[in-house]
């Protein structure tokens, strides 16, 4: 086979043919829109209920929580962080489409609890800029879920805060452990 300059070689075209992970994602989404049946529902979670957690790829909210699709609001980041942005989704979500109740998920292993804002200087000294938010590293598990829960019941801005729960989901046994 020749090869030509302006041509990939046999084995960049190889790997060009093979399928990346977002081509799979597209293939998938048109078998599953096959059978996909639209529920009616608004945008108004059936459930009145926000869940914010870690973004863990372990971590299946829906199948852990037994919720169905419009049920919930998920908001999930690295470490399921009570953030300035998380406390935007969170007031959207109670005052403009109708949730009451939140739930806080934490877990068991998660790549937070490695970190320090060391992170955030060595990212500063490579990159020569400081980021604007914080790594949010912590040590201690049931007190970052502590410390999540009173940041979501003092804020200001959300209209209810009287069903906030926390909770740490140990990814070996699937339960939940509630923290108080
Ligand atoms: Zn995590």
């Amino acid at each position: 086979m020749t090869v030509t300059p302006d041509r990939p070689t046999p084995t960049a075209a190889a790997d060009s043919a093979r399928p990346t992970i977002i081509d799979r994602f597209v293939s998938a989404n048109r078998e599953y829109a096959v059978t996909f049946q639209d529920g009616g529902m608004d945008a108004r979670p059936v459930q009145k209920i926000a869940v914010v957690a870690c973004m863990d790829a372990r971590l299946d909210l829906f199948a852990a929580l037994g919720l169905e699709l419009g049920d919930a609001h998920v908001i999930r980041n690295a470490g399921g962080v009570v953030t300035d942005d998380t406390i935007r989704s969170l007031t959207i979500s109670q005052r403009a489409l109708g949730t009451r109740s939140i739930a806080l998920i934490h877990h068991t292993g998660c790549g937070l609890l490695g970190l320090t804002e060391d992170f955030r200087r060595e990212l500063e000294l490579e990159v020569g800029q400081r980021p604007q938010w914080a790594v949010e590293a912590f040590v201690d598990l049931d007190g970052d879920v502590r410390q999540s829960m009173q940041r979501v019941r003092t804020s200001p801005f959300l209209l209810h805060t009287d069903d906030v729960r926390g909770f740490v989901f140990d990814v070996h046994t699937g339960l939940l452990r509630e923290i108080k």
